[in-house]
């Protein structure tokens, strides 16, 4: 299999698709222009909402989706601090007040998502139901992650810096990869579901730049209502994503270029924070700024993101491999990472 050529850049893996076109890594990442999965799907949902968000920068109020979403991927990546045999239901219910208390201290404003007690209790037990569908699904105490909330960055070739955080990377005792995403919603019906896998994807591209490996396994998890979604690219796959990213990005390079971020209203702008400036509802965005100051780097990826659309991406012509079958609670030792815990030695995940 042809792998990409690697580089680095000061402490960051800077990868290039192999003979995808011209050389362009030498580039300071701070300036270069960069693309997350959030972004490119807020692109793809509403030019616009990518406009309000990366280029006027507007703040958005918390919601408690988000914050709920927010305190689950905090439970369950802190869950794998603790020992195997301690990973169990009760150790993560233990967890979410305190980790709850703990988000309330980083944003203070998060206090201001309830009217009272009440509402608050049943916010907490909606996430206390989605850590409890979790253990229907997995048995965290076979498993030992390789990463959790991975920062990756990649560049290709095109120089667009890829960036973003995968909530969970495992590798199996032969070396294969398998990216693990928490979705605290319901999985989409099929037709649906290749806007979650283009995200999945996206991160698969970037490690197979910075590893030289195609991810054996794409994995995306369903909190709200306790199904998986299993997809196993191939590299065509992901050279396919490469030719859609940059596409994306020259549409994007277009919108600015031209000022022309044109709404494009769907169901999705009842979770939209900026109705009230928007042209599809009336409203009068605020003025553009001159071309030269418009940013062309997106603020780091956060997971208070509206949800993603579902009808842009084109589903694709596979079905998602829902059989996948390796050891991933055997991680052997890797020298690109930091440490983590001795594996327990476990049969194969079904
Ligand atoms: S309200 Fe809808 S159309 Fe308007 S910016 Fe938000 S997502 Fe786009």
């Amino acid at each position: 299999m042809p792998s990409p050529s690697l580089r680095r850049v000061g402490n960051e893996n800077i990868a290039h698709v192999h003979g995808a076109g011209p050389a362009n890594g030498a580039a300071d990442v701070s300036t270069r222009p960069s693309l997350s999965p959030s972004r490119a799907g807020d692109f793809l949902t509403c030019p616009l909402l990518y406009r309000f968000r990366v280029i006027d920068r507007l703040p958005e109020p918390p919601s408690p989706a988000a914050a709920r979403g927010t305190l689950v991927h905090a439970v369950l990546e802190r869950l794998f601090d603790e020992p195997a045999a301690a990973r169990t239901p009760q150790t993560a219910q233990a967890m979410l007040v305190p980790q709850w208390e703990r988000l309330l201290a980083d944003e203070p404003d998060l206090a201001g998502l309830f009217d009272d007690d009440e509402q608050r209790s049943t916010w907490l037990g909606e996430a206390r139901d989605m850590l409890n569908r979790y253990f229907t699904l997995e048995d965290p105490s076979r498993l030992e992650p390789r990463h959790r909330e991975h920062a990756v960055e990649a560049v290709l070739e095109s120089g667009l810096l890829l960036r973003g955080f995968i909530d969970r990377v495992d590798v199996a005792a032969g070396g294969e990869i398998r990216i693990v995403d928490y979705k605290t919603g319901t999985a989409p019906k099929e037709e649906y579901e290749a806007r979650a896998l283009f995200q999945m994807k996206f991160y698969a591209v970037v490690l197979w730049l910075t590893r030289q490996q195609v991810p054996k396994l794409l994995q995306l998890i369903y909190l709200g209502n306790g199904e998986i979604v299993r997809y196993a690219p191939d590299e065509s796959d992901l050279r396919a994503t490469v030719r859609k990213i940059d596409a994306l990005w020259q549409a994007i390079e277009r919108a600015r270029s031209t000022g022309d971020w044109r709404p494009r209203p769907s169901r999705l702008c009842a979770w939209c924070a900026h109705q009230a400036i928007c042209p599809a509802f009336g409203g009068t965005p605020p003025p553009l700024p001159p071309l030269a100051e418009i940013p062309r780097q997106a603020a780091a990826p956060s997971r208070a993101d509206m949800p993603a659309a579902p009808a842009a991406v084109p589903a694709p012509a596979e079905s998602p491999d829902r059989s996948g079958r390796f050891a991933w609670a055997q991680i052997p030792p890797q020298a690109d990472g930091p440490a983590e815990p001795a594996p327990t030695p476990s049969p194969p995940v079904p």
